[in-house]
Formats: C-alpha cells, structure tokens, sequence
C-alpha cells in the first residue's frame, strides 16, 4: 500500500465546525502495480503494520471516511488514516458464494473501504444495479457512511448497514476477520482464501460491528446486496398541516391526505417551516418505477438544488441572521431554494448526487417511534417559542428499523426528526432546549452518531439498555486488550466504552 505522510497536525471535519489536534494522518493508496486482489491483500497487510505503528507509539488509530460526520467520530490524537483512496471494487461471482446463500448473486458486490456513496452509485448504475437507498448527499465513503448509520428516507427499506451482508475487518497488526451473518452466510471458502482471511459467522457481533463508528478495528471491504436499477419519479409539493395531515405524520397512513400519486411512496420526506404564516408542509415524495432508457434527467432549480437535495446543501446561507430576521429571512430562503417541483425523473445516483454546502453547516438528528411524531412536532415548536428563533427548519424522515445493534433508526418504524442550520450558540441553545424537551417528556429517542449530539454513557445505556451491553460484548469478543486502547478516542471514552 502506499502511505502518504501529510504535512497536517490538526484535523478539520469537511464542513469546517472543528479542529483537532492530531500526531499523524496518514493518505492510503492501493500499490498501483499490483492486480486488483493482490493490491487488496497488500493493503490488508499494510493496515495490519499500521496497527502495530500505533501500539508501538502508545497512541490511538481511527479510520476516516470521508470527514462529513459534524461529531468527532472519526478522528483520534494517534493517527488518522485517510481511506478515501482505498476505493477497489469488485464483482462477485458464483465461486465466490456460499452454496447456503439465499439470494441471487448477481446482487452482490464487494468494495474497498474508501469507496465514496456516490461513486458506488455511478459504478452500479453501468452494471444495471442500483444501491437500495442513501442518503440526501453522498460525498461521504461507504464505511463511514455505514459506521454512523446514515439513512435517507426509503420507508420500507432501511437505513446504509440494512444491506449490507459481509465486513472484512483489520482487528489488529496479525488478525484480520471477514464477519457476515450465521443466519445470513455470504461468503465461500474460496472467497475468504483470496481474501487471506478467517471467516466468523455470528450475528451479534456482525449486528454490532455494522455502526461502530471506527470502534470495531479497520474496516477494509464491505460486502453488499444491491437491487437492479430503477428510477425514481419525484415530486415536491405544499400541504396544509392539517389534522389528516398530522395523522399521516406519524402513522405514514397517506389514505386521506393528498398525494401526487396515489400509491404509496418509496421516499417520503417532510419539511416544516415553523414561520410559515400558511402552516404548510413541503412534501417530497418519490416512487419507483422500472427503469428504461430515454426518461429525462433531473434538473436543479434556480437556485442550484436537484430534486433530492438536502437543507444543508443551501442552509449554511442563513450564517449571521439577526434573530428579528429570523422568520422572514429562513422563509425567503426556503421559498426560493426548497420550493415545489413537478414530476422529476432520475436513477438513485442521480437524484441524491454528490452536492455541496455552503457555510458553517449544523445538524441534529433524533430517531423516534413513529407513533411520537407529532408530540415531537410540537415539541419542537414549543421549544422554538422559548428559545428559539431557531434558525432553520424542521424536516422528517423515516425508515424501517434497522438490525444494527447501535443503529441509532432503531425503532420497528422510526421517524428521524432532523434541525438543519447553522454553526452558533444559539443554534447550541436550541439543541439542547429539544433533547431536554425529548427527556423531560420521557420520549423515547436516539440520536444521529455523526451529528451534533451530547451523548454520554449514561445517556447511550438509557437509549439502548441492554444492546449496549451486547454491542460492548461483541467488541470486547473482537478486539484483544490492545486492539480496545488503540482503537478508542475522546467520543469511546465519554460514551463509556473504553
Ligand atoms: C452535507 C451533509 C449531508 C448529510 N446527509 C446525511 C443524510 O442524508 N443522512 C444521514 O444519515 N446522515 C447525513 N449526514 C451525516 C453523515 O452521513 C455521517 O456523519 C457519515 O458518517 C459521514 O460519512 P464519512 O464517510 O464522511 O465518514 P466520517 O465522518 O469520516 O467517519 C464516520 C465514522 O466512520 C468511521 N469510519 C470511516 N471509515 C472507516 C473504516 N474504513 N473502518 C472503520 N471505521 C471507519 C470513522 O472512524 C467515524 O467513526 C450528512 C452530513 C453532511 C455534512
């Protein structure tokens, strides 16, 4: 592998909203003259001696994805490794499959770590594949992704871990690991001699290692279940928020309330402006059709934004407001930037593509059961009253739980209410005024691990009860006592997991 030494002793996240103090940062490359699998070994191997250099240092190692998290997640004082260039791609075929796997194996594909969502998503859509969901942006690779959970809001499918089927883990300077399912075995003999490995077949410790946020070791490749490509017909569409519209809110019951098209939807996504004189909603719905060629492809607004653009691709615009502005200007700025569309048309690479921001970006995502929707809602809104005027907006998505023991869409339906706005202290004020909300009200609830979050262990037991427990298990199974210092940060330490 080859193993830039960068000239930086700091890291900054992508979106500019920290800084921190690191000894190394490390880019990776695949050696160039190796075959694809032979180079994959080689990194392997590299990884390994990387471990080694951190414990030989008495210092930490973390794996980077893309540094699009807004927590400090990915970053350690040790060293850093820059993975975004370890981004090899495989196609998977029937030597490479357990006889005892239950699908088809033409959905499966096997990537390097560094992988970027959005490059995964063009590669695929030249194979007539698709992946089954993302996120609204996709800059961000695809273990970082997967490691926090990122999610976008494909009701019936889930969140970026829900497909994936087989991890290939670098554990420590002499053991590497290709972790999948008992109850879902993917890969054959062969495949874990090419790859030079062990196979462990376990589904608490895949459950756990799927969000583990770099706590788990080095995750080197990834195994996949993609679908065959299809397209996505969008709309965006104000609605009064109403009493059917508050039911469908939180039953994603869309019977009485009035839909472009009327079947359910793939992607169901609201967003409400709480200084909207008219208390509409603006409804994105999307649904998926077969894909054939000759459809036209997805145009961006006026202002720039594609279809399946999120807040924070334009919401770092409101930097600055005063708070007398507040309400006119984030109206304005939605009006003019988030504003409804007819029928729109794309592949899922397509619609959500690699966008960027503007500003000093800032997030929150809380994960609640369906069922809270509205509670939350007002919740927000009361908040917004006593502390506010929040800057932003609040938006919702949803999707199936997930099977990740830490997948923070833990809920059988969850609902992830999300506070768009911009880096300030009174956007601080107004987060913490909702979590103290979300508690003092005994609403159940999680929080997005790569977004602005006050997590601390206490606060993770209460939100997981007994899956922490099995998520700390699992790791302890995993990593050996060395592999557990090295593999922590200042995050592991105040979430008690160190
Ligand atoms: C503009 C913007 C839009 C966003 N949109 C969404 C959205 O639509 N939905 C959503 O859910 N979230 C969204 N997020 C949050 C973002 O998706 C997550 O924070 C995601 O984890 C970032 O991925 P990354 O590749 O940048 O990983 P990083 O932030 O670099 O790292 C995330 C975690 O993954 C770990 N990691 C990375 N690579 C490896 C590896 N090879 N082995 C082990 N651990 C690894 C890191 O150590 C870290 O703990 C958005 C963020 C921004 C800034």
């Amino acid at each position: 592998m080859q193993i830039f030494l960068q000239p930086e002793k700091a890291f900054t996240n992508v979106h500019d909203t920290f800084t921190v103090p690191v000894a190394k940062i490390y880019a990776l490359a695949n050696e160039k003259n190796l075959s694809a699998i032979d180079g994959y070994n080689d990194s392997t191997r590299s990884l390994q001696g990387l471990i080694l250099e951190a414990i030989n240092d008495k210092t930490s190692i973390r794996a980077l994805g893309a540094g699009w998290s807004f927590t400090k997640v990915a970053t350690c004082p040790g060293i850093m490794l820059d993975t975004k260039s370890l981004n090899s791609r495989f196609t998977i075929g029937p030597r490479a499959v357990s006889p005892a796997y239950q699908g088809e194996t033409d959905k499966l594909f096997f990537v390097q770590c560094g992988m970027s969502v959005w490059e995964l998503n063009e590669w695929l859509r030249d194979r007539d594949r698709s992946l089954k969901t993302c996120g609204a942006s996709n800059g961000q690779t695809l273990a970082g992704s997967m490691s926090t959970c990122t999610h976008g809001s494909a009701l019936d499918v889930g969140s970026i871990p829900d497909y994936i089927v087989g991890l290939h883990l670098v554990v420590s300077p002499t053991r590497h690991i290709f972790l999948e399912r008992a109850s879902y075995p993917v890969a054959s003999d062969s495949l874990i001699a090419d790859l030079k490995t062990e196979i462990i077949r376990d589904d608490e410790l895949f459950n756990a290692a799927l969000v583990s946020f770099g706590s788990f070791g080095i995750i080197h490749g990834i195994m996949l279940e993609t679908e065959k490509r299809y397209l996505l017909e969008c709309y965006r569409k104000s609605m009064p928020v109403d009493k059917n519209f508050r039911n469908a809110l939180q039953t994603l019951d869309f019977n009485a309330i009035n839909l472009p098209v009327k079947e359910t939807p793939y992607h169901f996504q609201v967003v409400i402006n709480p200084y909207d004189k008219n208390n509409n909603a603006l409804v994105t719905t999307m649904y998926k059709k077969p894909y054939v060629a000759g459809y036209k492809p997805p145009v961006p607004n006026n202002a720039g934004i594609g279809p399946g653009d999120d807040l924070p691709t334009f919401v770092g615009k409101l930097a600055n407001v005063l708070p007398a502005l507040v309400p006119t200007v984030v109206t304005t700025l939605i009006n003019s930037n988030y504003a409804p569309y007819d029928k729109q048309t794309g592949t899922l690479g397509e619609i959500f593509d690699n966008t960027d921001t503007t500003g000093e970006v800032m997030s929150m995502g809380i994960g609640i059961p369906l069922e809270m929707t509205t509670q939350v809602l007002d919740i927000a809104a009361e908040v917004n009253k006593a502390v506010g005027p929040f800057v932003g907006v609040f938006a919702f998505r949803y999707v199936k739980g997930t099977k990740a023991t830490l997948g923070f869409t833990k809920f059988a339906r969850t609902c992830v209410v999300e506070f768009d706005s911009v880096s300030s202290a009174s956007t601080d004020r107004f987060y913490n005024a909702i979590c103290d909300a979300l508690e003092q009200r005994q609403v159940p609830h999680t929080v997005h691990w790569g977004k602005i979050n006050r997590l601390d262990a206490a606060g993770i037991r209460k939100m997981y009860g007994a899956s922490f427990d099995k998520w700390m298990a699992a790791r302890n199974k995993i990593l050996d006592k060395t592999g557990k210092v090295v593999f922590g940060n200042e995050l592991t330490d105040k979430w008690g997991i160190n």
